[in-house]
């Protein structure tokens, strides 16, 4: 599996990236003080390092400089500071790209898989298994089942299901995923979202024969169910 280090102070930008990273299949370990990212980086090397400029403890510029003596996997820089000097000089002292904050799950994603394609030309598709006979893969997008059928998804199912696995057993919020999806806020009324949770729902539900679905969380958001008894299809109905 394939490692990122994400340093970022910022708990909430933390938590929207390693969502959406997780959600490509990728393991994210957040470190949230210079300190503590180059102690990560030392006793482990990680496949690309994903570097908040602004962090409390040491600038930025100088982790770059003291993580290119430590490993040399590339490096991106998040930042909400997106003039061109500061860009060219961070990449000048070898960052490898630079994403402007606030970003879209998808942007930051890609940017990422951009940076491994550099250094691994190979990549091995990810697979993320499901259930017992489902797996998802985020870069065909598509689930396939035991027997090799493929279920293809939209990207935007893709990044969804993404997000709800690596959430784990915990529930998403609307607030949370609509921002990463859709690059702006969610607003009451909005149902863009549920309209591609619906048509997710349905697929997963098709493919895994009804053992694995979306639950409704009402008020919420959504939670993955799986592995359980077979989900209630009416469940999809209106969550609010
Ligand atoms: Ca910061």
């Amino acid at each position: 599996m394939t490692d990122l280090l994400l340093v970022e102070d910022d708990a909430l930008t933390a938590r929207a990236a390693r969502l959406a990273l997780g959600a490509e299949g990728y393991s994210v370990r957040v470190a949230s003080t210079g300190r503590e990212a180059l102690d990560s980086v030392r006793t482990a090397p990680p496949d690309v390092i994903l570097l908040d400029l602004g962090l409390p403890d040491i600038d930025g510029a100088a982790l770059v400089t003291q993580f290119r003596q430590l490993c040399n996997c590339p490096l991106l820089i998040l930042s909400v500071r997106a003039d061109t000097p500061t860009k060219v000089a961070t990449l000048d002292l070898g960052a490898d790209d630079y994403v402007t904050k606030p970003f879209a799950a998808e942007e930051l994603a890609a940017r990422v898989r951009s940076v491994l394609r550099r250094v691994r030309p190979q990549l091995p598709s990810a697979r993320i298994p499901l259930g017992v006979d489902l797996e998802f893969d985020p870069e065909l997008r598509c689930l396939r089942d035991a027997a090799g059928n493929e279920t293809g998804l939209t990207a935007i199912e893709s990044m969804i299901l993404g997000m709800l696995i690596a959430a784990g057993s915990r529930p998403l919020s609307r607030q949370v995923i609509h921002p990463l999806l859709f690059g702006r806020e969610w607003s009451t009324g909005d149902r863009l979202l549920d309209v591609h949770v619906h048509n997710l729902r349905r697929k997963l539900n098709g493919a895994s024969e009804g053992r694995i679905g979306i639950t409704s969380v009402r008020g919420f958001g959504y939670a993955l169910s799986t592995g359980g008894a077979p989900v209630d299809p009416a469940a999809d109905g209106d969550p609010d």
